[in-house]
């Protein structure tokens, strides 16, 4: 059975493989596709769609797009979408200006606490790519201040942690509308692990005024996004859910595909490859054949779609 792995980062955000390479990693793991979804850019399809030729391996073009829902960050992920589309390039223009504020933000408040990183090192680690908190996790390994970039996120860096700053974004639902006014396919990213941030009580975190549910609160046990989220975003014509997440324990995947059958979501599978800066090897997790079929059919025309895929 053939199978795709459709999130995958490299050097054009914050992995530290190149584009074709991630290609070739696909082609020897024997899938039959992945796709580029990096961070806010699509600066790597044209590198990682030649080497698609090269190793015979159907290269999407993808990106993962950041939201924001209530000082939380939600992660869209994109495929088949006009890499050239106004508002598209816009908005990975907007962000990527933005996370420079963010990241000179966080800088300044590691300095509070007694920390000082260099913010020039900090651009050099990013080269080309939009700059991101991996980017600051491997100065402050660098510098010594910690020993790994695990620590730098639970100690600094993380989502509540001292120099956390959130980027401001696109809510979800203008995220998908954004990707589908493109031509493109709205997967929702990693459900498991986004929206920890997201304040209680707010619309759409599922804990509304008065006496709470045994639902809102088994929802807030289980964490991740919340499911009048997840309703808004199948609303705004979402295709799917990445069910299949490495970080994802076995009843978050469960839960989430639950969620994603009862709308008639596409359950996805994917290895979120970052090369050395994360554990999961590519093929980690992936997507039948069959899912993958069901979202290109979503895409735009067939012509269009062939000039977004290497395929
Ligand atoms: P940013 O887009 O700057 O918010 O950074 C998001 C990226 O940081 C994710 O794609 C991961 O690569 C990485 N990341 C987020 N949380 C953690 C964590 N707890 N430990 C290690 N890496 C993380
Ligand atoms: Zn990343
Ligand atoms: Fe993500
Ligand atoms: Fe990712």
């Amino acid at each position: 059975m053939s199978a795709a792995d459709l999130h995958t980062h490299t050097l054009a955000s914050d992995g530290t493989t190149t584009p074709a390479e991630n290609v070739r990693l696909a082609a020897a793991a024997g899938l039959q596709a992945v796709a580029i979804t990096d961070h806010d850019t699509t600066a790597g399809w044209d590198e990682a769609m030649a080497a698609g030729r090269r190793w015979g391996i159907e290269v999407i073009g993808g990106i993962e797009l950041s939201t924001e829902h209530d000082g939380a960050g939600i992660h869209l992920l994109g495929y088949w979408l006009d890499p050239a589309d106004p508002d598209l390039v816009a908005e990975c223009a907007r962000l990527r200006g933005e996370r420079w504020r963010r990241a000179r933000t966080m800088i300044a408040r590691l300095q509070q606490a007694g920390v000082s990183i260099d913010a020039e090192r900090v651009q050099a680690l990013a080269g080309d790519a939009p700059v991101g908190r991996p980017h600051l996790a491997a100065a402050l390994v660098e510098a010594g201040v910690v020993a790994d970039t695990d620590a730098a996120f639970v100690h600094y860096l993380g989502e509540g942690a001292p120099a956390y700053e959130p980027k401001r974004a696109v809510s979800p639902v203008a995220g998908v509308r954004l990707i589908r006014a493109a031509g493109g396919v709205a997967v929702l990213a990693h459900p498991g692990l986004s929206g920890a941030g997201a304040r209680p009580g707010a619309v759409g975190s599922g804990a509304g005024p008065g006496p709470e549910g045994s639902d809102a609160a088994a929802e807030r046990a289980a964490g991740g996004v919340p499911v009048a989220l997840l309703d808004a975003l199948t609303e705004a014509g979402l295709a799917g859910v990445e069910c299949d997440h490495p970080a994802h324990p076995p009843a978050v995947r469960d839960r989430w595909r639950a969620l994603a059958d009862a709308r008639d979501l596409q359950a996805t599978g994917s290895s979120d490859f970052h090369g050395a800066r994360k554990d999961a090897a590519i093929g980690a997790c992936v997507t039948p054949a069959g899912v993958l079929a069901a979202l290109r059919a979503r895409s735009g025309s067939g012509l269009q779609r062939r000039a977004r895929s290497s395929w």
